[in-house]
């Protein structure tokens, strides 16, 4: 009988933003898949798993996955985990996954951290709808990004550098307005957390005047803007 590939996501900041269930998993399975060893290495120590840690990462993991699935076929477990939050999302996982998944093996990805989820809920932005951006192109279909993203009525969650920051605000600016309503959330569960929310203007201002540090993740409602009532009000 082959065996499982658990998806086990782990902390984006706090370690304690881990679940029981997936440190039980983690110590029970056959072998850890990580993004960085040195990086899981820590989180492992912390929660004394001892599991066989094993590298897997964008730029082995085309080499590797056949490896990972003839190991699953054989009966053993597989965990994946990345360097922070969910496999897969904005990080390695997807081929493996499919692979197994095309290969008829159970897949199971625990709930757990993530960025997107608390940034959003934070935002005070409209949460029934949205929509996730991952990372933007940095250049080649960039523009095309933004134009595809005009007609967009629902609210955009983007993960962003902070060196690209304000370049990433000002084109929001420019392809809907300066009033729209823009939410940044940074250093989400670390000691530095912060949420700066209100207009692409007053945004952009206090990360001209305070240049952004850390992990980003930019939260952008199409249908939001700073109504006239309340702009007449601010000046
Ligand atoms: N797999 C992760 C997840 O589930 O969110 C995302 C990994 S992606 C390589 C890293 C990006 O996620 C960062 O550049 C930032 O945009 C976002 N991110 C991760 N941790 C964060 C945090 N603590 N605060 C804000 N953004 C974070």
């Amino acid at each position: 009988m082959s065996g499982k590939l658990f998806v086990v996501p782990t902390p984006i900041g706090n370690l304690e933003d881990i679940t029981l269930r997936a440190i039980r998993i983690l110590k029970e399975t056959d072998l850890i898949l990580a993004e960085d060893t040195r990086t899981s290495a820590v989180l492992l120590k912390h929660y004394q798993i001892s599991t066989r840690l094993e590298s897997f990462h964008k730029f082995n993991e085309h080499k590797k996955v056949e490896h990972y699935t003839d190991i699953i076929q054989s009966g053993k477990n597989i965990a994946l985990i990345s360097d922070a939050g969910t496999p897969s999302i904005s990080d390695p996982g997807y081929l493996i996954v499919k692979a197994c998944v095309d290969a008829g093996f159970e897949v199971e990805c625990l709930p757990g951290a993530t960025a997107f989820v608390p940034a959003l809920v934070n935002s005070g932005l409209p949460s029934e709808r949205f929509i996730f951006e991952g990372f933007l192109p940095q250049k080649k279909g960039r523009n095309k990004r933004f134009d595809q993203l005009k007609g967009e009525d629902r609210t955009i969650i983007f993960y962003e550098s902070p060196f690209r920051l304000i370049k990433t605000l000002e084109q929001l600016a420019e392809n809907f307005s300066l009033q729209h309503k823009v939410s940044v959330a940074r250093e989400l569960s670390k000691i530095h957390e912060e949420n700066q929310r209100g207009t692409l203007e007053e945004v952009i201002a206090h990360y001209k005047s305070h240049p952004p540090k850390g992990e980003i993740v930019v939260v952008f409602c199409p249908r939001a803007r700073m109504s006239e009532h309340e702009q007449n009000d601010s000046e």
